[in-house]
């Protein structure tokens, strides 16, 4: 499932390749892509289009179109957005060349796909069907991703007292904390093990039970995580390809996640797999401490409500 990174890494591919192209056409070929909107709706709207951004916030890429408006699309478990040449597009049979990549029999999983003024199409390919697309203006952008997502944290708003506001009084996992997309943004399972190890942090250990020293070593262990995520150009477990239709090579330097059995990088005990929010978790129990959590003050003010 793409996560920052990974998403990040389709942004920083195609924007400066789609920023001043026109949008000839859009085809919607699957209805629940943009439901509850109808695909002909959607097609009119986008149509004739210039587009002025490509961007991303947590796992969102924003395609941002003259006239005010902006499309919100996730691509959710196995979506992907991919740049092809659209030569000999009618005609499956001559074969569809990806844009500087390899062919992908992601084909037959196309979902959406716009044709762009240069001949070249940008193509919403997703086998399970869970990715998504929103029109949105300008004005509606903003509250619609306040509501759904925290901060973002590749910016300077990403702080240890930040995730010490979040995690206060917190007793839920680490692992659950850090998928939380309105705490932090855009971290899901792979990362989420990944920073946890840098940071030396139990997945188990209750978010409130962190010390400013935790706190800080979380902030850096998120960033560090992600940022390598970023360089390695992604991560493909599974159906994740980049902007040009290619694999990441993220998967081959995970330090823990998928690790079960192996050595921990650190030398000291051997990587462990336990489920978490049902979800499957990689950390070394000899490096990684578990938090007590933290007793209770006397009249303490009453914690939010979650
Ligand atoms: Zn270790």
């Amino acid at each position: 499932m793409p996560e920052l990174p990974e998403v990040e890494t389709v942004c920083r591919q195609l924007e400066p390749e789609l920023e001043g192209r026109r949008i000839a056409t859009l085809e919607v070929l699957d209805p629940r892509w943009c439901r509850p909107i109808k695909p002909a709706e959607l097609e009119e709207a986008v149509a004739g289009r210039t587009i002025e951004s490509l961007g991303r916030r947590g796992k969102y890429l924003l395609l941002g179109l003259d006239g005010g408006r902006t499309l919100l699309m996730h691509l959710r478990m196995t979506g992907n957005l991919v740049l092809v040449e659209g030569e000999d597009r009618l005609d499956p049979s001559e074969g569809m060349r990806l844009y500087e990549g390899e062919r992908s029999a992601s084909e037959r999983h196309l979902r959406a796909r716009f044709a762009l003024d240069d001949g070249r199409e940008l193509w919403f390919t997703d086998p399970r069907r869970f990715g998504e697309a929103l029109l949105l203006g300008d004005d509606e952008l903003d509250a619609h991703l306040a509501s759904r997502l925290g901060i973002e944290p590749l910016s300077a708003q990403f702080t240890a007292a930040a995730l010490g506001e979040m995690a206060a009084g917190r007793t839920v996992p680490l692992k659950s904390f850090l998928l939380d997309q309105k705490g932090v943004a855009g971290v899901g399972n792979i990362y989420a093990d990944e920073a946890l190890f840098r940071a030396r942090l139990h997945p188990l250990s209750p978010a409130g039970s962190m010390k400013p020293e935790h706190l800080e070593a979380l902030r850096d262990g998120v960033v560090a995580a992600l940022e390598a995520g970023i360089d390695g150009g992604g991560a493909s477990i599974d159906d994740y390809r980049d902007g040009r239709g290619e694999k990441g090579r993220m998967q081959d330097e995970f330090l823990v996640h998928t690790r079960e059995g192996e050595p921990c990088p650190r030398g000291d005990g051997t990587v462990e797999r336990i489920v978490v929010s049902g979800r499957s978790t990689y950390f070394c129990p000899a490096c990684q401490a578990k938090l007590r959590r933290r007793p209770r003050r006397r009249n303490r003010p009453a914690r939010r409500s979650a």
